[in-house]
Parts: C-alpha cells; sequence; structure tokens
C-alpha cells in the first residue's frame, strides 16, 4: 500500500485510494463512533466516496440513494456547489474569530433570519457545534437560570423512553434507547424519563386518544409526585427520530406544554432532526404542532451538514428574566471555541436561501406521494407499521402483527435489509427491527418510486433469509 504522505498532491487534496486500503488505514487507527468493545478501534464499515444530489457512492464506485441523508441532515442534497462557495469564500474573508471578545457578521445576520423562522418569543440564539452541544447549553441554560432566580433546587429534567439527545454527558443521560445507555453511565440523579409516545406501542385496544390521555396524566402525575418546585425542564423532540420516527398523538405536544407552562418547567423542543425542512417548515414545533417551546435545539439541516454547526434558540422572556434580575457576578461561564463560527454560520445562511427559495414547498409537495408509497409496504407480512410525517419515515417489523413482539425475529432484521437494498442502490438506517428513511428534501417523485421499490424488494429478500 502507499504511504498515505505519497497520496497527498501537491495542490492540496489526497487522491482517492484503493477502497480496501482507506478501510484498512481505518481499521488500524480510527474508532468509529458507537463500536461494541469486541470491535472497538477495529471495526469494518462500508467506506462512501463521494455524494451528488440524493446519490453517494461507496468505495467500490457503486451509486446508491442517499436514504437517511447522512444522519438526517443532508436535507438540500450533496454537492451544492453554492455551498462549498460560501465556505471557500467565507474563509478566505474570515476563517474564525474569538467569540469570547469579538463577533462575526454571519453568525448576527444568521441569527435574525432565524429568530424570524422561530414560534413565539424565541429572539436569540446561541451557536454550538452540533446537537449534543445544543443539548448541552440548552440545559446548563436551565440550571443556570433557576440558579439567577434562586430556585436552586429546580434542576431535574423530565425526557422519556425512545429519545435520543447526544453524546455529550448530560445530553446522552436524557437517551431513552436501552442500547444507550445499557453500558454508559449517566447523570441519573438529574432524570426523570417517562413513556415514549408511541401510538404503535399502546396497549391492545386502547384507543389513540385513550392513549394520549394516559400519557398526559403520566406526565402531570409525575409533576406533582416529584413537586413542580423540583424540575427545571422537559427535553423531548417533536418527532421521536432515533427512537424510530416516533409521531405522537394529536395534541400531546400541547397538552404537554401547557402543564410545562403551568408549572414553570422549561419545555425544550430538541428539534435537531426536525428542524430546517425535514417537516417541509424551518422549525416544526409551531408551523406543524402548534406549540411555542422556551427554548429550540437545533443541528444537522442548518448547514445541510456541510459544516458542524448547531444552536438553542432561546425566548426573550428567559432572557428578559434575567436581566432583571441584574445580577452584578451571575455568569452563564458556557461558551465553545467554535460559537458562532463564521463559515459555519456563512453556509447556514447559503443553506437557509435554498430551503426558503424552493426546497421547503418542494418537500411540503412531494410529503404526501412519499408517505404514501412508503406505507404501501405494509403490504408486505413482515412490516408492522409505516409511519411518518414530513420526509422522515419508518418501517417496523414485526414477528406478528397480532402480537407486534419484535423480539422473536432475528435481532438483525434491519441490518439484513440494509445489505440487501445495499446491494440493490439504497442505504437505509438499520435500527434494530426498524429502517429509517429521511431521503433529502430534494428527492422527486420517480426517485421516491426508486427507493420504495429497492426497499420493498430488500424487504422480501430478507423474509426469504427467514423462512
Ligand atoms: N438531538 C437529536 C434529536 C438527535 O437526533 C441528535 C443526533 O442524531 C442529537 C441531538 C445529537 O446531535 P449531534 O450528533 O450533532 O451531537
Amino acid at each position: 500500500m502507499a504511504a498515505v504522505k505519497d497520496m497527498w498532491k501537491a495542490g492540496g487534496g489526497i487522491e482517492m485510494l484503493p477502497s480496501e486500503d482507506t478501510v484498512d488505514l481505518a481499521k488500524r487507527h480510527l474508532v468509529q463512533p458507537w463500536p461494541t468493545a469486541g470491535e472497538i478501534g477495529a471495526e469494518t464499515r462500508s467506506l462512501i466516496g463521494s455524494g451528488d444530489g440524493i446519490y453517494i457512492t461507496d468505495g467500490d464506485g457503486k451509486r446508491l440513494i442517499d436514504g437517511p441523508a447522512g444522519m438526517w441532515c443532508v436535507n438540500v442534497g450533496h454537492r451544492r456547489e453554492e455551498l462549498a462557495r460560501v465556505m471557500y469564500d467565507q474563509a478566505m474573508q474570515l476563517s474564525y474569530n474569538t467569540p469570547w471578545y469579538t463577533m462575526n457578521e454571519p453568525s448576527a445576520v444568521l441569527a435574525e433570519r432565524i429568530a424570524g423562522h422561530a414560534p413565539g418569543d424565541l429572539s436569540h440564539v446561541f451557536f454550538t457545534t452540533g446537537g449534543s452541544s445544543a443539548v448541552e447549553s440548552a440545559l446548563r441554560f436551565m440550571q443556570f437560570y433557576n440558579n439567577v432566580r434562586g430556585r436552586t433546587e429546580k434542576k431535574l429534567i423530565l425526557s422519556r423512553g425512545g429519545a435520543y439527545h447526544g453524546s455529550t454527558y448530560l445530553s446522552a443521560s436524557l437517551n431513552g434507547r436501552p442500547r444507550d445507555r445499557d453500558w454508559m453511565d449517566g447523570a441519573d440523579e438529574l432524570i426523570v424519563k417517562l413513556s415514549s409516545p408511541d401510538p404503535f406501542r399502546r396497549l391492545a385496544g386502547m384507543s389513540v386518544a385513550a392513549f394520549c390521555d394516559r400519557l398526559v396524566a403520566e406526565f402531570a402525575e409525575t409533576v406533582k409526585r416529584i413537586g413542580a418546585d423540583r424540575i427545571g425542564a422537559f427535553v423531548g423532540e417533536p418527532v421521536q427520530a432515533s427512537g424510530g420516527v416516533i409521531v405522537p398523538p394529536e395534541g400531546y405536544l400541547r397538552r404537554i406544554r401547557k402543564i410545562c407552562r403551568d408549572n414553570d418547567i422549561l419545555f425544550i423542543a430538541d428539534e435537531v432532526v426536525t428542524a430546517f425542512g425535514r417537516l417541509g417548515h424551518v422549525f416544526a414545533s409551531g408551523d406543524v404542532f402548534g406549540i411555542d417551546p422556551d427554548i429550540i435545539t437545533f443541528a444537522k439541516g442548518v448547514t445541510s451538514g456541510y459544516f458542524p454547526l448547531g444552536g438553542m434558540i432561546v425566548s426573550e422572556r428567559l432572557l428578559e428574566d434575567l436581566r432583571r434580575s441584574n445580577h452584578p457576578t451571575a455568569m452563564y461561564a458556557h461558551g465553545l471555541t467554535y460559537t458562532s463560527h463564521p463559515v459555519g454560520c456563512a453556509v447556514a445562511l447559503a443553506n437557509l436561501d435554498l430551503l426558503e427559495n424552493g426546497v421547503l414547498a418542494h418537500a411540503r409537495e412531494v410529503t404526501p406521494y412519499f408517505q404514501a408509497q412508503l406505507k404501501t409496504l405494509e403490504e408486505l407480512p413482515l412490516v408492522g407499521e409505516v409511519r411518518g410525517v414530513g420526509l422522515m419515515a419508518c418501517v417496523e417489523c414485526v414477528a406478528d402483527r397480532d402480537s407486534k413482539d419484535p423480539l422473536e425475529l432475528d435481532r438483525n432484521v434491519g441490518q439484513r435489509i440494509d445489505a440487501h437494498c445495499h446491494d440493490l442502490g439504497l442505504l437505509v438506517r438499520p435500527l434494530i427491527n426498524m429502517c429509517v428513511m429521511s431521503p433529502p428534501l430534494t428527492i422527486t417523485r420517480e426517485q421516491i418510486d426508486d427507493m420504495v421499490g429497492i426497499l420493498r424488494e430488500g424487504i422480501s429478500r430478507t423474509m426469504d433469509d427467514l423462512r
């Protein structure tokens, strides 16, 4: 294998190594995310070499539909020259500034534009490096807010089963999927877990409306039992994404919002996945679910994954409470070296231009077709439910439709579907017995047909495997 240093070209950039060599380098030197102990630092993962529109090309030169849009993030599609140029131009203009003592124009303009799309009185943005740091910032803000108000006991955080909020210590402590917590410690003394609002998993014979009442009652009873004076925040994804695209029952979010408001509990909507177009709007909280959170966290789609950027947008009321305290020394001692990064904010502005000038409208236009076509997969006996909203959906496989039991299935069913689909030209995001689909928002009807056709064949082949 040629030494890597020999592969660098004089003008910068790297020539593509043969795929096996790259995989070998990674095995020897790269720790990949979510490795098992038995494979850590030695995992083999398939290589992605390039991307264009809704497609990516793997290390063997095979073109695949990017079913998950990276990780729910490449919203305007791959290889957008206008985004690449903006990053280049901004880096040539100002590649970095110290956010402690100085500021830059792209971040101020972006904050103003984001605030313009936000519901309620959300007015100010704090930029981070991604989703985990956005959630972490929001939680630390809640702690600070209550400390300044003298409510130092009001710090517990309500989260739910099926949730995913990140990989930093506090954000990860909120996670509700068992595999995220089974082997990892967390700030459990700060977290109270509630049920996932997953209608598919409601008790047999229970209506969705009754299920919703039960969830709301559980929330209200928990607040009563623990005491509102000890609970600082509720953190929830409007649609639980990594939990399997869990769309809550109608009215659930509005009712939870009201309980939070009545009890001075901050409602933090984690829109890391749902913001910036996934549901056809910049923010889903107001435009799709009719709620006005105290804080919204976002990341991913804000730059369509072209640059690691996230943030939280905070209510004017909370900021005003802090200003009114006029506390001389209390400091929100929180900031990241890359807060308000000028290159990230510049590319986010260009990305927002694309969203506002056609991509959001396109996403809204193709959404019914996307959902309807995927829904046809419920004809397959292995499929228990296809659910979704906007351009995000989940195909949940079950051993048996009546019992909805996923456990008797070969637990790698998602991975089997993924492997077949990879052969057929589609990247799937497998989650145990589920496959989630969240393609770039630019996907056309014809491409949706291709995607669903491949998925159908991948599931059929999996059914043959399991016979
Ligand atoms: N919140 C939600 C809802 C997410 O889905 C994710 C990541 O998938 C995060 C937070 C964490 O974001 P990041 O991986 O950018 O830190």
